[in-house]
Parts: C-alpha cells; structure tokens; sequence
C-alpha cells in the first residue's frame, strides 16, 4: 500500500494507472475509519482495479464554531484498517499543500444544498464540493465512493459531476449501522454512554415514521409531528431539523408521495448526528 503525500506525487501515480489501462475508484474520508468508511471501501474495490483512499479533514467545510480541531484523527490505525482491507493507495496531504496560498476558486452547487444541512450550515457545501472536485483532479478515478448516511452530500456531489459534465461514476452505499441501529459515524466518539443510549432515538424515530407511513398515513406534518415529539422525549436531544422531503430536489413535501425522504440532523449534547430513511409504499 502506497502512502503519498504530496499533491504532484499523487496525480503522476494516478496518471500513470491510467495509462496502463487500470480502472482506479476512489472513496473520500475525513479519517478516524469505521466499518462504515470500510464498507464504502469494499464496494470501490469491487468495481475497480485500484483502490485509492483519502484522508483529509477539510478545514473549508467546517465554519469557525464548529468542531474541525476537535475532529477524531487516528493516523496510524487508519492505515492499519486501510491496509486489512486492500487499499492500494492512500492520499493524505496536509492542508496547505491541498490549498495553495491565494486560492479564489470553489465550485457552488446551487438549489439542492439550500436545503437541509444547507440551512444550519451554509458554507458547508461549498467546501465539500470545492475539497471533492480538487481531489478528482489529484486523484483522477474512473469512480468514486460515497455513503447513503450523507444523502445530501451524495446528491450534491452527484448534481456537480452531471452539471460539471466529470466523467466518474458516482457510487451511493448503504448506511451501516451499529449493531443496536446507530448510523455509524466518527462523530460518535464524542458521545457519552448515557448520550449514546439518546442518539438511538434518530433511527427509532425513522422506524416510528416508516410504520406510520406503512400503516396510511400521508400527512408530512403528522408524521413529523410524531418523529419530533419523539426524538425530544430523549435526554440532551435537541433537535436541528425534521424534513420530509422530496428525494432528488431535497424540498418539503406538503403530501407524501410513493417515495420520500425524512432526514434528520439532531444534536445530542454538544454532538450532531444526522440520519435519513427512503420511506417507501412497501407494497409497490
Ligand atoms: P466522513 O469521513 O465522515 O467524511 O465520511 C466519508 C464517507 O463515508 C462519506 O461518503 C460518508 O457518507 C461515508 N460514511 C460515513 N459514515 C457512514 C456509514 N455509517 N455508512 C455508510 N457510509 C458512511
């Protein structure tokens, strides 16, 4: 497995893959790697010749009151679990070989990042699809890897590879979870074990809304309504957003249609936690 840290280094490697005719994927992280991160990983390798990994906590995603100092790093275990499970290549420069001094250029997807995340973390999106794009030109894959968890992340990194005209394929992958049903994310480390017993109610109250749903019920505002109620019967939850949503333009929806997004961002204490469900006609 190759470890390559420099921006220059990186796009010789990936050009001279391509030349040989190899098909390479590629699956952005931020690090401190779970089973989640690992999964996306297997599906990449699956599709590909070489599987190449980053590692970067963007600073430009984070604004100046959120968490970017705080966010978990493990370097060294992060290279031990790329290693078990095939990763030909990890990319992980430092912050300022990824932006050089007197940058001036991001890349702005408009309408589906206003919503959502979008509307608690307005410069969020640009710093993902500006970090994302970047990184396709570094590392040049044929595919990249991103996981369901992250819906919208995934829809606006998909609207800017079709509006942009990129020619990579952009995979989605289920969300895993923790054996009790919490979504997996790095962020979970933070998390008290009483906090942690709280953050179940996320993917309670998408299994609550689905039955709703499953049983006749059409009205957004009731079953958000119940999802809401839910989530704040629990300790230190405090919540972000409900959104029942349309599942390509990410807006509200006034009444259900055969297949719906609810989202979900919540804060439990100091942590926020996001989560999502498709909720379908299961009988179609
Ligand atoms: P992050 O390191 O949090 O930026 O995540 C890197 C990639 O892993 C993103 O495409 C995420 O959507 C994906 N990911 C994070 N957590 C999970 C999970 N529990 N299941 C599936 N994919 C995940």
């Amino acid at each position: 497995m190759q470890i390559i840290r420099s921006v220059e280094q990186m796009q010789k490697t990936a050009e001279a893959l391509r030349l040989e005719g190899k098909i390479l994927a590629l699956v952005p992280t931020m690090g401190f790697l779970h089973e989640g991160h690992l999964e996306l990983m297997r599906v990449g390798k699956s599709h590909a010749d070489q599987l190449m990994i980053s590692i970067f906590v963007n600073p430009t995603q984070f604004s100046p009151t959120e968490d970017f100092d705080q966010y978990p790093r493990d370097t060294e275990g992060d290279i031990e679990k790329a290693r078990q499970v095939g990763v030909d290549i990890v990319f992980m420069p430092e912050a300022d070989e990824m932006y050089t001094p007197g940058a001036q250029t991001s890349v702005l997807v408009h309408r589906v990042t206003q919503h959502l995340c979008g509307r608690s973390r307005p410069t969020f999106f640009e710093g993902v699809t500006t970090v994302v794009c970047k990184l396709f030109h570094i590392m040049k894959p044929h595919i990249a890897v991103f996981g369901q968890k992250d819906y919208q992340q995934l829809t606006v990194v998909s609207r800017m590879v079709m509006d942009l005209n990129m020619d990579i394929r952009i995979i989605g992958v289920p969300t895993v979870r923790d054996p009790d049903g919490l979504a997996m994310s790095s962020r979970n480390n933070y998390l008290s074990p009483e906090e942690r017993k709280s953050a179940l109610s996320l993917k309670k109250s998408l299994d609550l809304a689905d039955e709703m749903f499953n049983a006749g019920e059409r009205d957004p505002a009731i079953i958000k309504k119940a999802v809401e109620a839910f989530i704040e019967n629990h300790p230190h939850a405090r919540i972000d957003y409900v959104s029942l949503c349309d599942p390509v333009t990410l807006e509200d929806l006034e009444t259900l249609e055969n297949e719906n997004l609810l989202a979900l961002a919540v804060w439990i204490g100091k942590t926020r936690l996001i989560d999502n469900r498709l909720i379908r006609d299961k009988k179609e």
